[in-house]
């Protein structure tokens, strides 16, 4: 069993194609090349892989081994693409010759969060805030994925600080485009008529007191606090995780979100805090590699 993510952001609004070659890419750099391609790769995927402990027997050793069942952990911006992950799934078992389970990354990123609860049966909510707001929510130990597989799509969640701004989904006031790292750059930029070039640079100005730097920043922290504070006060989460890169600059983004969110909950969930993802930078791969345990397996010319 092998874990694969693609990494990144998919390009999935360059087409299926693309989304397909970033797979078969990132299940090559496993050791495990696709039988029957040519894929010339693509994209701006980067890739991961953890090695499982199952191997099938009687094939002969190879110097690297042939996992029994892969696990696809996919980036994505947009849901849009992720109705047709029946056919990726489909076509990467197609093409590599194994059985494949697949995911979008933040879900695979979740599932070790979700696995290391104390209770099997225990409830999570995961925000991933970065590019976008991802998420991903697991009730009585099971991850949702909803119809269509949308479930967990926290950045496209009405917010007040967002009013009036279009969202990468075509609706407005969307959370992702006020709390997101491009929408906190944004807001900085609306504010002063400059555009930082990253993230980065506005919490460095934020860092020395800048006004508009720190009120971008607080903003687009406090959004992401009262949505996720008012999604765990409808699921009744044990444990709230937010992941990604945005909170990782600095403690004014995440003591603004940790505030905002506190101060929705409901009697019963206070003393609930935020906390950051047990796991680093391989816990998509962790996820992805347990997939082929929780969800159907895509078989190799079953769809034919
Ligand atoms: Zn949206």
């Amino acid at each position: 069993m092998s874990g694969v993510t693609t990494g990144g952001v998919t390009p999935e609004y360059r087409g299926e194609g693309v989304v397909m070659r970033c797979s078969l890419r990132a299940v090559r750099r496993s050791g495990d090349p696709p039988r029957g391609t040519r894929s010339s790769g693509g994209g701006r995927s980067a890739s991961g892989v953890r090695r499982g402990r199952t191997w099938p027997r009687g094939r002969p050793r190879r110097t690297r081994r042939r996992p029994s069942s892969s696990g696809c952990g996919t980036g994505s911006r947009s849901a849009g693409w992720w109705r047709r992950a029946p056919a990726l799934g489909a076509g990467l078992a197609d093409r590599t010759g194994l059985p494949v389970a697949c995911d979008n990354d933040v879900r695979a990123t979740a599932g070790p969060e979700l696995t290391a609860l104390a209770d099997s049966r225990g409830s999570l909510l995961y925000a991933a805030v970065g590019t976008g707001v991802g998420g991903a929510l697991a009730v009585d130990g099971r991850m949702l994925h909803g119809a269509a597989g949308i479930a967990g799509h926290l950045g496209h969640l009405p917010s007040p600080e967002a009013a009036g701004l279009p969202c990468t989904c075509g609706a407005t006031g969307h959370l992702e485009v006020i709390a997101s790292g491009p929408g906190i750059t944004a807001h900085y930029a609306r504010l002063t008529g400059t555009r930082p070039d990253r993230l980065e640079t506005v919490a460095a100005r934020a860092a020395v007191g800048e006004q508009a730097a720190v009120r971008a920043i607080t903003t687009g922290a406090t959004a992401a606090g009262r949505v996720l504070g008012g999604l765990a006060n409808a699921l009744g989460p044990d444990r709230v995780v937010v992941g990604g890169g945005v909170p990782r600059i600095g403690a004014l983004y995440r003591s603004a979100l940790a505030t905002a969110f506190a101060a929705e909950l409901m009697p019963p969930l206070r003393g609930l805090l935020p906390e950051p993802p047990l796991h680093g930078g391989d816990a998509a791969v962790r996820g992805a590699a347990a997939l082929p345990a929780t969800l159907p397996l895509h078989r190799p010319g079953a769809h034919r």
